[in-house]
């Protein structure tokens, strides 16, 4: 994708500065609008993503709106229920509309569809900083390898440059350096164990705290598994609280050993399997916290603007929403003023924030792994219960008193 320094664009209507599901959904709308788009990236695609390639419901329906989801299902490995797994060994499956691809192929895909919707794709290019006049953004500095400065200017910039702050400081947008959370996965061959995994399996255990691990089946015998540790907790009377200040790589090398540890299943996988990929470590931003979500001119999307739930890690479909929700508004531009357009955005990302609340309340899982088995040992008598678990991870209910104090109580009368 690499192309000539004269063939570079230099003005463009909607500059989308990452190409990761939230940069690549973003061009796929505004192509589609008829914009003329560049989407940059500082990696060639296909490129890896740390991740666990955990595809929930709401990933489900971004990828349906961005007319992908049948070409993301031929490849991945589906799933009709998340495992639970608690501290003592109990389990619960919840149903839930599920599948598994690993990032490579999954953002290929998706980035794909945007330069066939006519997106401009430069990569390797990366963001160095933006170009600011009139007290607005009017587009961005772009580096491939130690080449000089390419600047693309356009009236707006889409922001998506996931976990990282790097490009968030550049942009300044930064609010919170570090990250809610951080995780660790490997992928593990091993084929035997095929037909006895099929669903994604999460665990919780007090050596796993505050945290949690994983099993994600890819299909064709091939499994992520991981652990993520969370930085910051609501607590059972949900007072925020940071429950980590920093997990350091081998801290969390130390997790993964003690997953295999704990979890019959992961010890099985490591026992009879391959390790086909480094344990690799990432960054979470979570909760919509830690950037702010605009500024003239400039709209941030994605990871960037916080957009993975707490507990389970999951952002992918998030990511998606909010970088359509960036391209909706910056198809405003024409007929509104920079504050109108931003100040779209931010009420459409404001009516997300009840569900990501939600799920930052059930890091007390984490926090508290005993909890885990109260619920699983409930849900398992409950179908009413494991209705509402459901309905949270599936979207199709806003279940809010679930992890309350509140909530919990109701958890013994129901
Ligand atoms: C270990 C781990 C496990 C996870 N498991 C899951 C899971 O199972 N399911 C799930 O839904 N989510 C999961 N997540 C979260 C998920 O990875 C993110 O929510 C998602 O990747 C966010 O998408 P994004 O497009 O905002 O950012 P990204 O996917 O990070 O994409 C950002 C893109 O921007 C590019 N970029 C960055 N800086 C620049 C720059 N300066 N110039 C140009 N390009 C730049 C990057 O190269 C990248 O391609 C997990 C995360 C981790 C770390």
């Amino acid at each position: 994708m690499q192309e000539r320094r004269t063939d570079l664009p230099s003005h463009c209507d909607v500059l989308v500065i990452g190409a990761g599901p939230a940069g690549s959904a973003a061009a796929i709308e505004l192509a589609r609008a008829d914009l003329n788009v560049v989407l940059v990236d500082q990696h060639a695609f296909p490129r890896d993503k740390v991740c666990g390639d955990g595809l929930i419901a709401d990933a489900h329906q971004a990828l349906a709106r961005l007319g992908v989801l049948e070409t993301v299902m031929q490849q991945a490995h589906w799933a009709q229920s998340l495992r639970c797994t608690g501290p003592r060994g109990q389990q619960v499956d919840v149903p839930g509309t599920l599948a598994v691809l690993p990032r490579k192929r999954l953002d290929h895909i998706v980035c794909q569809a945007a330069v066939t919707a006519g997106a401009r794709m430069l990569a390797p290019m990366r963001m160095s900083g933006l170009i600011e006049e009139g007290g607005r953004v009017q587009g961005a500095c772009l580096q491939s390898g130690d080449g000089p400065t390419l600047e693309i200017r356009a009236p707006w910039v889409i922001l998506a440059t996931g976990a990282a702050p790097a490009a968030m400081a550049a942009a300044k947008v930064v609010e919170r350096q570090g990250p809610s959370a951080v995780a660790m996965r490997t992928y593990i061959r091993n084929p035997a164990m095929t037909s006895q995994i099929r669903e994604l399996e999460v665990i919780f255990h007090r050596a796993l705290s505050p945290g949690y691990g994983w099993i994600f089946p890819c299909g064709d015998g091939l499994f992520n598994v991981g652990v993520g540790v969370f930085y910051v907790d609501r607590g059972l009377l949900g007072r925020r609280r940071a429950v980590q200040t920093r997990a350091s790589d081998q801290s969390l090398r130390a997790m993964f050993e003690q997953l295999s540890a704990v979890s019959p299943r992961v010890h099985s996988l490591m026992q009879g399997g391959e390790v086909v990929a480094p344990l690799r470590g990432a960054p979470l931003r979570c909760t919509l916290e830690g950037a702010q979500l605009s500024r003239p001119g400039l709209l941030v999307a994605g990871e960037a603007a916080g957009s993975t739930y707490a507990l389970t890690g999951e952002g992918i479909g998030k990511a998606m929403e909010t970088g359509m929700l960036a391209a909706q508004a910056a198809l405003l531009a024409h007929t509104q003023s920079d504050a109108q357009v931003q100040a779209h955005y931010e009420s459409q990302i404001n009516a997300l924030r009840p569900r990501f609340k939600l799920y930052e309340r059930a890091q007390v899982f984490g926090l508290y792994p005993w909890l885990a088995d109260v619920v699983i040992w409930r849900a398992r008598k409950s179908a009413r219960l494991r209705q509402r678990i459901s309905g949270l991870l599936n979207e199709t209910s806003n279940p809010a008193h679930l992890f309350t104090l509140k909530g919990l109580v109701r958890l013994f009368t129901q």
